[in-house]
């Protein structure tokens, strides 16, 4: 796969560049430079497989020039060892459940996927490779978890000091080997800003290979693609063959919850392959930029916000370059496929309660914005795919609060909460930063 950066389009690189790299030089992001248009016809054929099947053709669609055949199946076999269900509430609300990994996110599996590529890069190359990575909860644990005991791998997560839920600190702090966590005394943009100061700090990057598993990294974006081709195919009915619905009677939307905007652009690129979705919906808490953006046609980024919804608390979203990429810098072209909406703590809550008296269904806070877009949003004729993006026993505090009999605590928690936190504050600034790097 070629790709080029969205700061100049004559930036190009081929896979293991862009991964290696995170950032372009010129400091934009990586896009696809092509990406094969397929017809209706190809995605009814992978209605009934499974999920690893269809991460494995869409590997061998986008990256067999990159990886033999052997290596993608093992990249597929390491990272996609868990499924992503599709639970139907009613005949036209549908929730993919994208919680079932390791660390009961979505981002398990674009954080299982790069870790199994880096090794993949570190075993031909025989060098170890640095992660340094930015975490606002849910994304260090993946990038713990996923890149544990990889051999030729170091992972340094930096996070916001009290920012984070327990739970999810605990997931990624009590590890240990391999893995570092730095305790910032600061904010999430902090802790982006730093990362991004580190790539750009020539003593670093001497002593060590670098690369980030932000949700910039190209590894991360990829896979993600998988679980949309796989709801949406799962959804289409037998046999029908309605160009205009995209095989649908009703089309479907699509609500994301976002914060850096990863997740819906992966969506996006699908869509650009011919999935058949009508729209998305960019649903987000009180850091409502994007929105902002959809409705009046300006971006302003603005300092993060604190919600119940804290993986999405950003005031950033360093995905946005790669939005506007897609459509060209296009306002217009962008709102045709791309509806925004935000919600407040408040309006989250009631939704999770509302969702439970009628459905007996139970959403973290995150899902459950992305259920406020898709009531919404969703027109009678058509049908919502809500992403789920995180298990409701990821967040015990608003949960207990509202509904103290509903959570059910899964196995992989139990685990993370019995382990012994290990982390070393450091101040927001490079200095810090940099001797941890280079001591540990
Ligand atoms: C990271 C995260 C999000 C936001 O995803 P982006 O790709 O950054 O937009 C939403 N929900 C949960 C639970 C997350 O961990």
């Amino acid at each position: 796969m070629k790709l080029y950066s969205t700061g100049n389009k004559e930036e190009t690189a081929d896979f293991r560049t862009a991964v290696m790299r995170g950032l372009a030089p010129d400091g934009g992001l990586y896009m696809p430079s092509t990406l094969p248009v397929m017809p209706l016809s190809f995605w009814q054929t992978m209605r009934n497989r499974s999920l690893s099947d269809k991460a494995r053709i869409l590997f061998d669609l986008l990256l067999s020039d990159d990886f033999s055949e052997a290596e993608r199946s093992e990249i597929t076999r390491r990272a996609f060892t868990f499924d992503a269900p599709v639970v139907s509430l009613d005949e036209r609300t549908h929730v993919l459940e994208l919680f079932h990994g390791p660390t009961l996110a979505f981002k398990d599996f674009g954080a299982r996927t790069m870790a199994a590529m880096m090794s993949v890069f570190a075993r031909k190359e025989g060098e170890t490779i640095s992660i340094v990575t930015a975490t606002s909860g849910d994304t260090g644990a993946a990038v713990a978890r996923g890149f544990h005991n990889a051999p030729g791998v170091e992972v340094f997560v930096l996070y916001p000091s009290g920012q984070v839920s327990p739970l999810q600190e605990k997931q990624f702090t009590t590890l240990g080997g391999n893995i570092t966590a730095l305790e910032v005394d600061g904010t999430f943009d902090d802790c982006q800003r730093l990362v991004k100061a580190c790539f750009a700090d020539n003593r670093i990057r001497e002593a060590r290979q670098l690369t980030t598993a932000n949700s910039i990294n190209i590894a991360r974006l990829l896979p993600q693609m998988t679980y949309y081709i796989h709801a949406v195919t799962g959804l289409m009915p037998e046999g029908t063959q309605e160009p205009a619905g995209g095989g649908f009677a009703r089309p479907i939307v699509c609500s994301v919850p976002s914060g850096n905007f990863g997740n819906l652009t992966a969506g996006l690129l699908a869509h650009r392959m011919g999935l058949p979705v009508r729209r998305f919906i960019a649903a987000t808490n009180i850091n409502h930029v994007v929105p902002d953006y959809l409705s009046q046609g300006r971006f302003h980024p603005k300092p993060s916000l604190r919600s119940i919804s804290n993986a999405m608390d950003v005031g950033n979203p360093s995905n946005f370059d790669r939005m506007l990429d897609l459509y060209g810098h296009d306002h217009q072209a962008m709102t045709s496929d791309i509806q925004g909406a935000w919600y407040d703590d408040r309006q989250t809550r009631q939704a999770i309660v509302e969702v439970w008296e009628r459905y007996g269904y139970l959403m973290d806070p995150h899902t459950a914005v992305g259920y406020l877009g898709s009531r919404q949003h969703t027109a009678e004729n058509e049908q919502g795919l809500i992403l789920a993006t995180a298990h409701p026993a990821k967040f015990p505090e608003t949960i207990s609060s509202l509904l103290p009999d509903a959570i059910e605590t899964p196995e992989q928690l139990l685990e993370a909460a019995a382990g012994r936190k290990q982390s070393i504050p450091v101040e927001a600034d490079l200095d810090a930063v940099r001797d941890v790097l280079l001591k540990n």
